[in-house]
């Protein structure tokens, strides 16, 4: 059985990195940026005023010193003229700073007239101006090839005028659920039958996964029900099949796949939940079979899948954080194989604290609704309240 980190090595060491496409840029956001950014402007473009108020000398600001004002400029504007000894100049928060001047002083910090201004005291040089360049430099590598991009970088970006950019196409991923016990959503579940969760729960996992998903829907465990639904899959890049991946007799996908020309490298994996779970290509598609407890196939996605698409998208980081949190309540992982906990993160005094999130059968889907996170667990560990235990971060946390 390969560990955890094995099978992760061979996945990723065979998926391709996609195609790169021009986008406008609020399309961009989420999307994974394929070369560096280099900044050709000066952000700000020059030294400007944080505040409204007066542009001045600074070495002119005695206490008791009187400036006569000898204009006004505001945002959008340029100063009319440079400032000499003895002068200020009305000013405005974003207004260039004029020639000659090199601080503000704010405007409740002066007493004015109509044609002049009082300091009431010192005045530093460089006060509430922000310096040319204080934000980004020409040449200035802004952004590396690898960030996805969020509402901070999709800023940056528009301020250094980019109205498109180049980022790496979404993995098409189709997703295949199997079981002659499926009731597909819209049809009730008759005698015996069960809903189909794991079509839902993928396709939810492809899309915050950057990836475009597509169903192939249900297939009854029947070898040709099976390879004519993988058929339908030409267009995608990756192909995710759930259940039917164990020793059973039902268990066709391994099967089905082989024989619609699949190559596959990996089956079982030391893991809690999980362990059957297929990894193979199919041409240049990546195919995934994991397994059909629902809970199994949203964690096995999570640490196979998942690190595939944003490999394939050119993502810089694949990973999940990872944290340090003290355990609310001991948690045991018996058995040989890597657990996977699901656990409820809070914060905890400087840090987080974990406590499971109760059942961790891997058919009880509502413990990946309540977890956080996944307590990682070696086999036979046995962790005591107030032990640290590492836990992969699923959500945003609200600590
Ligand atoms: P299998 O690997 O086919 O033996 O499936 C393992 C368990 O997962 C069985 O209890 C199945 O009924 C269940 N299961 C398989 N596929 C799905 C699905 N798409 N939605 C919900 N449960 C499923
Ligand atoms: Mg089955």
């Amino acid at each position: 059985m390969l560990s955890v980190e094995e099978a992760r090595g061979q996945i990723l060491g065979r998926v391709r990195v996609l195609e790169v496409e021009r986008v406008d840029l609020m399309a961009a956001l989420g999307r994974v940026l394929a070369d560096p950014v280099v900044s050709t402007r000066e952000i700000p473009p020059w030294p400007n005023s944080s505040m409204d108020g007066y542009a001045i000398r600074a070495a002119d600001a005695e206490p008791g010193a009187t400036l006569r004002i000898v204009g006004r400029v505001e945002a959008g504007a340029v100063p009319a003229r440079a400032l000499q000894a003895g002068e200020a100049m009305r000013i405005f928060t974003g207004a260039p700073l004029p020639a000659g001047a090199d601080a503000v002083v704010p405007q409740e910090d002066v007493d004015t007239s109509d044609s002049q201004v009082a300091l009431r005291g010192a005045v530093e040089p460089a006060a509430f101006v922000r310096p040319a360049g204080e934000d980004v430099r020409v040449g200035d590598t802004v952004l590396p090839a690898g960030v996805r991009l969020g509402p901070a970088e999709i800023g940056l970006l528009a301020t250094l005028g980019h109205a498109q950019v180049s980022v790496r196409r979404r993995p098409r991923v189709a997703v295949l659920s199997t079981g002659n016990e499926l009731a597909d959503l819209g049809v009730e579940p008759g005698p015996g039958q069960i809903p189909n969760t794991n079509t839902y729960s993928l396709m939810a996992q492809v899309l915050e996964a950057g990836g475009e998903p597509l169903s192939l829907g249900v297939a009854r465990d029947r070898l040709e029900d099976i390879t004519a639904r993988l058929d339908r899959a030409a267009g995608a890049d990756v192909l995710v099949s759930s259940a039917g991946v164990s020793v059973g007799d039902l268990d066709l996908v391994r099967e089905a796949l082989t024989r619609v020309g699949a190559e596959l490298h990996l089956w079982k994996v030391s893991m809690r939940p999980g362990k059957p779970i297929t990894f193979g290509s199919l041409r240049d598609r990546a195919v995934f079979g994991l397994p059909g407890n629902p809970v199994s196939a949203m964690v096995t996605f999570e640490l196979f899948v998942r690190p595939a698409l944003l490999a394939m998208m050119g993502c810089r980081h694949l990973d999940r954080p990872r944290i340090r949190a003290r355990a609310l309540e001991p948690m045991r992982n018996p058995g040989e194989r890597r657990g996977y906990l699901r656990v409820v993160l809070s914060a905890d005094g400087d840090g987080f604290g974990a406590r499971l999130t109760g059942e961790q059968g891997s058919a009880i889907l509502r413990s990946m609704v309540a977890a956080d996170g996944l307590a990682v667990l070696d086999p036979g560990a046995v962790v005591m309240a107030g032990d640290a235990v590492e836990v992969v971060v699923l959500k945003a946390l609200n600590g």
